[in-house]
């Protein structure tokens, strides 16, 4: 240890290091005093490295747990003094990224068993705190400094056994004892959940990362042959579970599950187990699974040998659908290919099914779902409605929604290279917020703003080698060519960069260009500290840092500025102030330089049933959730009770809804007490399906087993019923004019509950679409007003202009083709009773909506005088 002590730098010691292994290379003169130079020659190794690891950084034997101060959990540079306000991560943590590929690989094996080791495996003294929370001295549940709930895992999964027995080396033992409580663990885990961290018994100092080695040792099955069957076995057959070893057998009541987010997919799980019919719907298309993993005529699925050769990547991976904003929410920061995992295990029950497209409110209304045969409704629509930031010329082009871009980054397929989807970006780029969305935002403007540049340069190239520059030109507008000269400008930085990056044999650094363009700025209202992002999910303000993203506090948007080509150009803000706990603004105005602008400031739960269809559920006083009822039973039969917080029971699952003994649950984001991540939704279905089953239980006790074929036939005709019901197929495409077909598409339910007024959204499926020069020729949802309906051949046809890259592929759909036809939807327009003179204007192909209308009009016994004008 002399030579440490006495090295006084890296360097020094570096030296040392170098004169002992000489001495070693001229050979020991005894083994005692070889081995004592090699452990000198280790010793200074290590010093060196530990203060300055080089290719080393990350190794887990350097790393040491670090106190964790509350006010510090991230570590950022204020680069800017005319600009107090702003802020970015350390220049020496960047990460390059390129375009949409996991940004997160997750820890190995080696750093993984570090944490196992770090561990102190509290469940044997009953101090596992991150599953049972932390307590305060009155046995209450305590709150961390930032006054955030330390209540651990809101599944309560064993995590001090799951470490137990991973640290032994038994992995599908760990999994089984996971999957006693969290059975979808697919779901959780690595940049999903954090709720047990930040309850681990390490309160002062970093916690154990429990999430990577959960996602680990689901990644250690999965990975071994017939990994995914164990998994999937786990999950229906656990000896480790004693409540619900096996599933029981259908017991003929079924529940149509609406959404299918982390709640609507854990809900069908467990629902599954207790031996129900489960029919899932989303408004949302939901693509068909790779026919070898789909299951055969006979409802029978081949066994997966190695999961992994189903692995995508994500920048190829085709959007499934599947799992709601777990899905087109949360970004590529988190290995979607989990949903796979899940969604597989939940289609491969014989009494499941699921449809995508399928709106309820429009598809499906509650009467439809009584009368298709469901004895139960469960809402897992998740949060809706975005809140809107009340600010002057909120209209401007440039200002939208920031669940609309992910949306249409991720579910549209804009993201990846071959997507011909139209998602336009400028830059500079302001996000308005402080919770998970606006950091995802931000980071994925900061992604997609160079893959989009480049891909339109490609674009353009092929284009004017195929027709020339001039005629390609003329096919724009001024202020269109304005913004093409700047793409294509960009566009060529970026490829020279990635020439650059590729001749000195690193990765392109287009965070940097993105800087020099105006950057991605995320700007909230009050200080970082207190945001949302911050409290509760530091780790991803650390991540998005590494990215590049900026940051500006303590701001509120006042107004958004016009440019002289009427879009964003910038936008004020109101310098803000705490005083005595409460932010104001000062009056004073900063204007910061934006071509895009997104808005994240929250949404609210989806509760747009009750403003469809007034009456149906009761509301909370503040007009936000629906109001919250558990059942009770009486002699009489179940009947509601008015539910509030209590630390005796679960959360109330019930609506108001009650029509003759039939009830509607709702779960996840949609119910208040639930409602905020993956995690608490997928536990607002553990806590709450038992509460569905026991609306059932007295009948089901009753069942005779005699009668179990008979029920196993009905569910096999409702199957068949609502397969062809629900899923629509493309009739005909007929030729009108040479720039616009009429679809017909057969989707019965769809059509009998069409009103005139009321459209559709036409998408077709892109692993069914040809692929050309590897670009799928998959269509975006496109809104279209139905033309006509015929409602007892299930008939609707809608009229398409071909004026975009979608649009355009409708001609090439072939009859029996099964297709996206979501609806309808929107409000439909009143249709006078009769005996009124009705005047209809229509101009081009706004005629398409009157001829329904003009119809329903005359069908109701009013007289139609109609203009239509058309070019
Ligand atoms: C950008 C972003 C990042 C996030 N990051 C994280 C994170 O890292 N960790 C975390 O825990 N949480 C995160 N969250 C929050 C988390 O995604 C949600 O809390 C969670 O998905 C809620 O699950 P849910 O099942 O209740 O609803 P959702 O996931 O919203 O699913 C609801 C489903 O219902 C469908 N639906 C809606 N209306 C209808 C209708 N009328 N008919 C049919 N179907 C309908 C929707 O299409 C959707 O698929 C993030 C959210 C966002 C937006
Ligand atoms: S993760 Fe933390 S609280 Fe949980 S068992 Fe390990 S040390 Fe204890």
């Amino acid at each position: 240890m002399d030579i440490l002590e006495a090295a006084p730098s890296p360097a020094a010691l570096a030296g040392e290091l170098r004169g002992v292994l000489d001495g070693l290379w001229q050979g020991p003169a005894d083994d005692g005093e070889w081995l004592d130079g090699l452990a000198r020659a280790i010793a200074c190794w290590c010093k060196v490295r530990a203060s300055d690891p080089g290719p080393a950084a990350g190794w887990a034997c350097f790393k040491t747990p670090e106190p964790v101060d509350f006010g510090h959990l991230v570590d950022f540079e204020r680069t800017r003094p005319d600009f107090p306000e702003f802020m970015e991560g350390p220049r020496n943590r960047r990460r390059r990224r390129d375009g949409f590929k996991l940004t997160d690989r997750r820890y190995s094996e080696k750093q993984v068993l570090s944490e196992v080791d770090y561990c102190v495996l509290c469940h044997s003294r009953d101090k596992d705190s991150c599953t049972k929370g932390v307590r305060d001295k009155n046995g209450q549940i305590a709150r961390n400094p930032l006054g955030i709930k330390l209540s651990g895992c809101p599944l309560d999964e064993k995590i001090s056994e799951m470490h137990t027995l991973h640290g032994e080396g038994d992995s599908i033992a760990a999994l089984a004892v996971i999957a006693i409580d969290n059975p979808l663990v697919a779901g959780t885990g690595h940049r999903i959940c954090n709720d047990c961290m930040k309850a681990c018994i390490y309160q002062k100092y970093d916690p154990v990362n429990i999430p990577q080695i959960e996602t680990r040792v689901l990644v250690d099955v999965l990975g071994l042959p017939w990994g995914f069957e164990i998994y999937s076995l786990l999950t229906r057959w656990n000896p480790l579970n004693r409540r619900r070893p096996v599933p029981l057998p259908y017991n003929g009541k079924n529940v149509l599950v609406v959404g299918l987010g982390p709640a609507g997919y854990t809900l069908a799980h467990y629902l599954l187990g207790e031996g129900f019919g489960v029919v899932a719907i989303d408004g949302l298309k939901i693509e068909p699974l790779e026919p070898e993993l789909a299951r055969d005529e006979r409802g029978e699925a081949r066994p997966v040998e190695r999961f992994f050769d189903y692995y995508q990547e994500l920048d190829e991976r085709v959007l499934m659908g599947f799992g709601g904003v777990a899905e087109y929410g949360i970004t590529v920061r988190w290995d979607k290919n989990f949903l796979k995992v899940i969604r597989l295990c939940l289609d491969r029950r014989l009494h499941f099914r699921s449809y995508g497209g399928v709106r309820f409110g429009g598809t499906v209304t509650i009467e439809d779902a009584w009368e298709m045969g469901f004895d139960h409704i469960a809402i897992a629509t998740g949060a809706g409605k975005p809140t809107i930031v009340p600010m002057k010329n909120n209209l401007v082009r440039g200002i939208r929604k920031a669940s609309d871009f992910l949306m249409a980054l991720q579910l549209t397929g804009a993201q990846k290279k071959s997507s011909l989807t139209n998602l336009q970006v400028r830059l500079p780029a302001i996000v308005i917020g402080g919770g998970l969305t606006a950091i995802d935002t931000t980071t994925e403007v900061m992604a997609y703003y160079p893959m989009q540049v480049e891909k339109t340069l490609e674009r353009y190239e092929a284009l004017v080698a195929e027709r020339g520059e001039e005629a390609v030109r003329a096919g724009y507008a001024p202020d269109e060519l304005e913004v093409l000269d700047e793409f294509l400008e960009h566009g060529r930085a970026v490829r020279a960069e990635r020439e650059r990056a590729a001749a000195a044999g690193e990765e392109p650094d287009f965070a940097s260009l993105v800087h020099s363009w105006g950057g991605a700025t995320m700007v909230y209202r009050k200080s970082m500290l207190d945001s949302p992002a911050y409290r509760l999910n530091h780790e991803e303000i650390i991540k998005a840092f590494e990215e590049g993203i900026w940051y500006a506090e303590q701001l509120a948007p006042v107004e958004a500025l016009r440019g002289a080509d009427g879009a964003l150009d910038g936008v004020v803000f109101e310098r803000q102030e705490k005083v005595e706990g409460r932010w104001r603004g000062t009056g004073e105005m900063v204007t910061l330089p934006a071509r895009t602008m997104f808005v994240a400031a929250g949404t609210s739960p989806n509760v747009i049933y009750e403003r469809e269809y007034p009456g149906t559920f009761e509301m909370d006083e503040w007009d936000q959730f629906f109001r919250r009822y558990r059942v009770e039973t009486a002699e009489s039969g179940p009947r509601l009770v008015p539910d509030e917080d209590s630390e005796d029971r679960k959360p109330g699952v019930f609506t108001s809804y009650n029509q003759g003994g039939r009830f509607i649950s709702y779960f996840g984001d949609n119910h208040p007490a639930y409602a905020g991540n993956v995690v608490k939704a997928m536990a607002s279905a553990r806590d709450g399906y038992p509460q569905i089953v026991a609306l059932f239980e007295r009948e089901i006790s009753r069942l005779d087993p005699a009668g179990q074929d008979e029920r196993e036939l009905c569910w096999r005709e409702l199957a068949e019923r609502l397969d062809e019901e629900l899923v629509p197929r493309v009739e005909e495409v007929r030729r009108l004019t040479p720039t616009i077909v009429e679809v017909f598409v057969r989707a019965p339910r769809a059509a009998r509950r069409f009103r005139p007024g009321q459209f559709f959204r036409l998408q077709s499926f892109e692993s069914l679409a040809p692929v050309y020069d590897g670009t799928a020729l998959a269509s975006e949802g496109m809104a279209l007003t139905g033309a006509w309906v015929d409602p007892e051949k299930g008939l609707l046809s809608t009229i398409v202009l071909e004026m975009g890259g979608s649009s355009r592929q409708c001609a090439t759909w072939r009859p029996g083709q099964p297709i996206v036809a979501m609806g309808p939807t929107g409000a439909p327009t009143e249709i006078p009773d009769g005996g009124q003179t009705v005047l209809l204007l229509g101009g081009g192909l706004g005629n398409a909506v009157q001829f329904s209308i003009g119809k329903a009009m005359r069908d109701n016994g009013n007289r139609v005088v109609y203009f239509a004008a058309y070019k």
